[in-house]
């Protein structure tokens, strides 16, 4: 089975950060893929990443990348932003595209679980949402929001190696239990 890992945005996109600038979301984000890699590939999975540690990939080519390999999965990592400067905003959320496959749904509400259940925050559930790595990938697709850096508390927590792990052994947990399952 492949997987597409895709760490959101790239070391200098403009914004995604926590709002004293200590926190870059894609430094959360592109530790968090690179641990889940770890964990798959030991489980003999074949995994890609979307992303580039060096530069902001476009939206587009993480796209076409996808389709062109043919993944069996995408999966997207992410943390939340609620405004631009401190707030009570938080928990985790799992988002797929609005008319996404059961198998999608399936992903989605694995990795959610899991992420809950080993992160110990508030869980706001699986959602849909019309984002364009939802949208236009042709393979099972998620976007998973691991905390909020607008909140004190979980930019505290997502700055922490600990959490880090904690939120890719949930998701590489998900996915293989996914696989297991035959996707149904
Ligand atoms: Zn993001």
């Amino acid at each position: 089975m492949k997987i597409l890992l895709d760490a959101g945005h790239g070391p200098e996109t403009p914004g995604k950060r926590s709002p004293d600038g200590r926190l870059r979301e894609f430094s959360f984000n592109q530790a968090v893929a690179v641990s889940v890699a770890r964990y798959l590939t030991f489980e003999g999975m074949s995994v890609t990443f979307s992303h580039r540690p060096e530069r902001d990939v476009p939206l587009g080519n993480r796209i076409s990348l996808a389709n062109k390999t043919n993944v069996d999965a995408f999966v997207s990592i992410h943390a939340n932003a609620y405004g631009t400067t401190w707030n009570d905003a938080k928990g985790i959320e799992t988002f797929v595209y609005p008319t996404a496959s059961k198998q999608s749904f399936a992903l989605a509400k694995g990795i959610q679980q899991s992420m809950i259940i080993a992160c110990n925050r508030v869980d706001r559930g699986v959602k849909t949402a019309n984002f364009a790595v939802l949208r236009e990938t042709r393979m099972p697709a998620v976007l998973v929001e691991c905390g909020f850096m607008t909140n004190r508390e979980e930019a505290t927590l997502l700055m922490q190696k600990a959490y880090r792990e904690q939120c890719a052994k949930a998701i590489a947990f998900a996915i293989l239990s996914w696989k297991y399952r035959g996707k149904s």
